[in-house]
């Protein structure tokens, strides 16, 4: 299972670290011409707009509605969260706007702007180091986005089919438990597509 890591800016190489530990073969992307060798993709935090724009520069802005399209899983953390969504409070635009959610970026309080809690997620871990850091919230899903977890009811990590985000940086620990999540997702995915199902 070949997953890339989409490098333009923010937690490379700590994702490829955990997707290796979790059993992947995993590449940093930076050209759009290497999507057509991957099997699912992560979007790392770092900063949204920052990497936004370097997504509309170099072609990721099309090519990975393409990607989606296929049903080519696709994994955001943090800044990756905010690419992802449907809809972003205070902003009439968005970046890829796949995942039918709402949310608000920079979302915890000043004093709140980092911190790490240990959170349960069902059917990933019960305790799983989640490290918060000018994270963004999900304010609101459609019918179709499974809610994963939640931090003092606030929604901080969603599924929506072959697509799923976290406000969280995962990728901080050194537990690849969400990433062997992810993993599972993307063989479902291509064994059904290898059959023809989707
Ligand atoms: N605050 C950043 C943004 O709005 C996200 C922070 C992160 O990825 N750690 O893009």
């Amino acid at each position: 299972m070949k997953i890339g890591v989409l490098a333009l800016q923010g937690a490379v190489a700590e994702h490829i670290h955990l997707l290796q530990q979790a059993g992947a073969d995993a590449v940093a992307v930076k050209r759009v011409e290497q999507l057509d060798e991957l099997d699912g993709l992560v979007l790392p935090g770092g900063e949204s707009t920052a990497i936004g724009k370097l997504m509309k520069k170099y072609g990721f802005d099309v090519a990975l509605q393409e990607f989606s399209a296929q049903k080519k899983p696709l994994f955001g953390t943090c800044a990756g969260l905010i690419i992802l969504a449907g809809e972003i409070e205070g902003q009439d635009w968005t970046h890829l706007g796949l995942m039918d959610m709402k949310v608000a970026r920079n979302a915890f309080g000043r004093q709140r702007e980092s911190f790490e809690f240990d959170l349960p997620i069902p059917g990933v871990a019960e305790d799983f180091r989640a490290v918060f850091i000018r994270a963004p919230l999900i304010r609101e899903v459609g019918d179709d986005v499974d809610i994963l977890a939640r931090y003092k009811d606030e929604i901080v990590a969603a599924r929506q089919g072959h697509l799923l985000c976290a406000s969280f940086h995962p990728e901080l620990t050194d537990d690849s438990r969400m990433h062997a999540y992810f993993l599972e997702i993307v063989k479902e995915y291509r064994s059904q597509t290898a059959v023809g199902t989707i």
